[in-house]
């Protein structure tokens, strides 16, 4: 289907970009890779006003180090993450799991701010995000603030972006020395995950010093899997101690129903992918 007629700018500013929208009031939609978006506006699921292209503003775009972050502008293309040599250094997580994402092509047209405001509870760069406290730099009107990614995923498809709000850039703190593993359960390969689980962990003489587990589609956002983490730290790196603590994998999720998986089956893919992945990480 042809989308509905819009009108559409391409600023290359960000302050230009959040005037535009901003004069345009909700009904205007920022688009990044068009990844999303374009099959949303074709299938006239949204039919915006105006678009605001974010793809002309520089400012956006690359990777940089700023003390213990690793900042991430909002249009770095899933390709150009994929292979920065600071992500895989600070951040390998996040490598990892944009390893995964699509098939080539998408991930050259596809932006890192863009999956994260998208907020599909499916995608992959939401629990790695969330798993490594990012933080995200949001611009409007009124300013700048950052929102702590445990509050900007809110619900199936909903972030606290307000709508003339822009994602600039994502500040990951460093865990730079860390391991990581991304584990994505999927049918076919390049499809989103039915589950997948992220898991960063600090080894230190033998001991899991620190752990990070996020999980990917057991709840309408992103879920940290706290107990997990909790019984993973101070204990030895061993394949028992990492089952007997991914035994708490799906508490407190919330997975949904569908074609590929029902409840219990996603409850049941979070213990043995949660094994996997933290046992990957640990190098056990
Ligand atoms: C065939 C196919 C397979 C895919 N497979 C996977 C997969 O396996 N795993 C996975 O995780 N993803 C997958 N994706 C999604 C892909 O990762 C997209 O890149 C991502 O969902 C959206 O990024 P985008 O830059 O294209 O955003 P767009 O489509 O341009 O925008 C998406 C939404 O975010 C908003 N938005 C974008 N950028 C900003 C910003 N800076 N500030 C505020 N709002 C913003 C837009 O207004 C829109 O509502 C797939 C996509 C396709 C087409």
């Amino acid at each position: 289907m042809i989308p509905a007629a819009f009108d559409y700018v391409a600023p290359s500013t960000v302050d230009d970009a959040v005037r535009a929208l901003s004069e345009a009031g909700e009904d205007a939609k920022v688009i990044a890779g068009g990844q999303s978006l374009m099959p949303v506006l074709r299938m006239r699921l949204a039919a915006p006003s105006k678009i605001v292209d974010l793809g002309r503003i520089p400012a956006l775009r690359g990777v940089r180090e700023d003390g213990d972050f690793l900042v991430i502008g909002a249009m770095t293309t899933h390709y150009e993450v994929q292979r920065d040599p600071l992500v895989h250094e600070h951040a390998t997580l996040l490598a990892l799991a944009t390893d995964t994402v699509a098939d080539p092509q998408v991930r050259h047209r596809g932006t890192f701010g863009g999956a994260l405001a998208h907020a599909d509870p499916a995608g992959d760069l939401l629990a790695p995000t969330l798993a490594l406290d990012a933080e995200m730099v949001v611009r409007g009107m009124d300013g700048t603030r950052t929102v702590p990614a445990a509050e900007f995923f809110s619900d199936f498809f909903t972030t606290a972006l307000r709508p003339t709000e822009i994602l600039v850039e994502v500040r990951v703190p460093k865990t730079t020395g860390w391991s990581a593993h991304y584990e994505k359960f999927n049918r076919v390969a390049q499809a989103w995950p039915i589950v997948a689980v992220a898991a960063a962990v600090r080894v230190d003489g033998g001991t899991i010093a620190e752990a990070r587990v996020g999980l990917t589609n057991m709840a309408s956002t992103p879920v940290r899997a706290t107990a997990v983490e909790q019984a993973l730290v101070g204990q030895p790196a061993s394949a028992d101690t990492i089952r007997a603590a991914a035994a708490h994998a799906a508490e407190g999720t919330s997975p949904p129903a569908d074609g590929n998986a029902d409840v219990a089956y996603r409850q049941h893919l979070a213990q043995v992918l949660t094994t996997r992945a933290v046992a990957a990480a640990a190098g056990v």
